[in-house]
């Protein structure tokens, strides 16, 4: 089992720097904090000790006065520690929000190819939980900040540690005592920090461990329970009565508790001998206080001022340890965070502009195109020489995996060609504005989806909603009397995820991701089986309008539907990843070849 890489101070410190860019003044609010934190509890054995031996040497007025110093102090230190922990509560929040963004800004700048790695999704995915829970920006810096406060006690108490051996009287204590009370002393604290450092080395391992399975099966639950309460799976899970199955499944997870009974074992056997030990430590230096205390080296107030300042020592020492811990194990998250946000981003580096033309006069052509998915051996698309001429309605068929999608994929820029090229107007695809190149498209795909808000935001894409294209294009799709009887109208919510909207049908849903192709009014559509869940008869009337609906712009469908090939000016059939043949609809049928087949295979049920 690895353990988590340790992060230096140095390291937490830019750390801080980093996340709380936006709040220049955080860092000395941090500084400030921890030190007066730490130094109000010395004040108190400081002060302490003066009162006591002012009241030993009945100096009454002195006492009072030290009384009165205790009283102001404390509470001015207290009020300065207080508003610094107020001030950084406030200050943290914007950097957890400016961490959550810059999460969803790198997963929308990424190339889509990243997107679809398992490796890239489990890292998104470690990066979400880190962001809610344990590993999270804003949690993260709090821990930086207790485990600076405990440094900082640490730091002061060794100053009293110094003091104390300072105070040596050297006509009273013998000088064998004190270098061999201070030895012994020395060795304690060294012992105890030896088995300290093992300890929670241990334990920070086992922690690891056990929190790392812990995401593992948060995970699996998250993804159970999300499709269990999901309305797409309902049925599914109803009528094939599979709830059995993942309740079984959603037990194993309890299996996780054993990884925290045995943690938890393991937690309380070493914090209790760590106790134990640090309680004799506690002892041997109370004996060495009083020893020195009977040598007359210190007074009786200072016993309890140095015995204070050493029992808080070991303290912060010891929740310094388990900070570091913890700090640790969610470093662990961060640099996955790290590793996430500096992965490449899109490499769509192509400056130049797409020319507007009110022609639409945009030729796209495939020139000797190859591709394989990245990270696999096999051809998908071989050898592709294409041009989709302007005004073209290009019909793409073909059967289950020949690689349509893919086609329109790299013609999208959603990947690269691995050989050959694309080009639009004569010039390579990768050197235009890839926010401008995909501007000229509107497509719908296959699995589509629609967003959780209102309907015509959804067909807008935006919150700002041209009122009189959104009706056009209702009208186009046939929607116009269903949209007019929900309701809201227009403004309908859709479905149930962000509040108490109306679901949609297949059919409906469908015929709104059209009018969201249509709104874009790109010059050149991408339908990817555009009807499949639409009913006979608004299929039909999509189909007859389709020229109609399309106009002058270039258009690719990619259908199962032979019949609805008719209505394109021409055909592609593609067979493993090759044009296969490419004409019109007559054209082909007379040929007797693969576009016969497919017709044939689907009109043998229609006779
Ligand atoms: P079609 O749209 O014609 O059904 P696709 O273009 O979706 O076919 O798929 C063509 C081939 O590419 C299939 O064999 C499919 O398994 C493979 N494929 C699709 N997407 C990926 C991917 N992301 N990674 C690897 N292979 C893929």
């Amino acid at each position: 089992m690895k353990t988590a890489k340790r992060m230096s101070i140095k390291e937490m410190w830019h750390f801080i720097l980093f996340q709380t860019k936006s709040f220049p003044s955080m860092k000395y609010i941090i500084l400030f904090g921890s030190v007066s934190a730490a130094v109000v509890t010395y004040i108190d054995s400081f002060l302490y000790a003066k009162i006591l031996d002012s009241l030993l040497a009945q100096a009454y007025s002195t006492a009072t006065r030290w009384v009165i110093v205790l009283v102001l102090s404390v509470l001015l230190v207290q009020l300065l520690a207080a508003a610094c922990n107020r001030i950084y509560q406030h200050g943290t929040y914007p950097a957890e929000l400016n961490a959550k963004k810059r999460t969803a800004q790198k997963a929308f700048s990424m190339e889509y190819e990243e997107i679809e790695r398992t490796e890239t999704l489990q890292s998104f995915r470690r990066v979400r939980q880190g962001e809610n829970g344990h590993g999270g920006i804003k949690y993260q810096l709090q821990l930086m900040y207790s485990y600076f406060t405990e440094l900082a006690k640490v730091f002061f108490a060794c100053g009293f540690v110094a003091l104390l051996l300072l105070r040596s009287d050297f006509q009273k204590e013998s000088i064998f005592v004190f270098v061999l009370s201070t030895a012994l002393l020395a060795a304690a604290f060294a012992g105890v920090l030896w088995l300290g450092k093992k300890n929670f080395e241990k334990i920070g391992e086992k922690s690891l461990k056990m929190n790392l399975e812990n995401e593992r099966s948060n995970t699996l639950a998250s993804y159970i329970v999300n499709f269990m309460m999901s309305e797409e799976w309902g049925q599914d899970i109803r009528l094939y009565q599979t709830q059995s199955y993942f309740v079984k499944k959603f037990r194993a997870i309890f299996e996780i508790a054993k990884g925290y009974i045995e943690y938890g074992r393991y937690n309380g056997k070493y914090n209790g001998a760590m106790s134990f030990v640090l309680q004799l430590l506690a002892g041997i230096t109370y004996g060495y206080i009083v020893l020195k205390a009977m040598a007359g080296s210190v007074s009786t107030g200072q016993v309890l001022m140095y015995a204070g300042a050493i029992i808080t020592m070991m303290d912060s020492i010891r929740n310094a340890m388990k900070y570091r811990i913890d700090i640790d194990y969610s470093n662990e998250y961060l640099k996955t965070y790290e590793e996430f946000i500096n992965r490449p981003n899109m490499h769509y580096d192509g400056t130049l502009p797409i020319e507007k033309r009110i022609d639409n006069q945009y030729e796209l052509s495939f020139r000797h195109v190859s591709f394989r998915y990245p990270d696999t051996e096999q051809y998908v698309l071989k050898d592709i020489n294409l041009t989709f001429r302007v005004g073209e309605k290009l019909a793409l068929v073909g059967k289950n995996g020949a690689g349509k999608t893919t086609l329109i994929k790299l013609l999208l820029r959603l990947y690269e060609p691995t050989e050959g090229q694309i080009l639009l107007n004569g010039i390579d695809i990768g050197k235009y504005d890839y926010d401008e190149y995909v501007q000229i498209f509107s497509v719908v795909f296959q699995d589509f989806q629609l967003y959780h808000f209102p309907l015509d935001e959804n067909i807008a894409g935006s919150e700002n909603v041209d009122e009189e294209k959104l009706a056009r294009v209702l009208k186009q799709v046939g929607l116009t009397e269903r949209v007019e009887h929900m309701r809201e109208g227009r403004h309908t919510l859709l479905y149930h995820e962000v509040g108490d909207g109306e679901a949609l049908s297949g059919g409906e849903a469908q015929k709104v991701a059209i009018a969201r192709a249509l709104y874009k009014d790109a010059p050149f559509v991408i339908l990817d089986e555009p009807t499949a869940a639409l009913d006979p008869v608004a299929e039909a009337e999509i189909y007859e309008n389709f020229n109609g609906l399309m106009g002058e712009k270039t258009a690719v469908y990619i259908s199962h539907r032979m019949s609805s090939c008719k209505f394109c000016d021409n055909i592609l059939v593609l067979e493993q990843g090759k044009i296969a043949e490419f004409g019109i609809h007559q054209e082909l049928l007379d040929r007797q070849g693969r576009y016969y087949e497919l017709y044939q295979a689907q009109a043998q049920h229609y006779l």
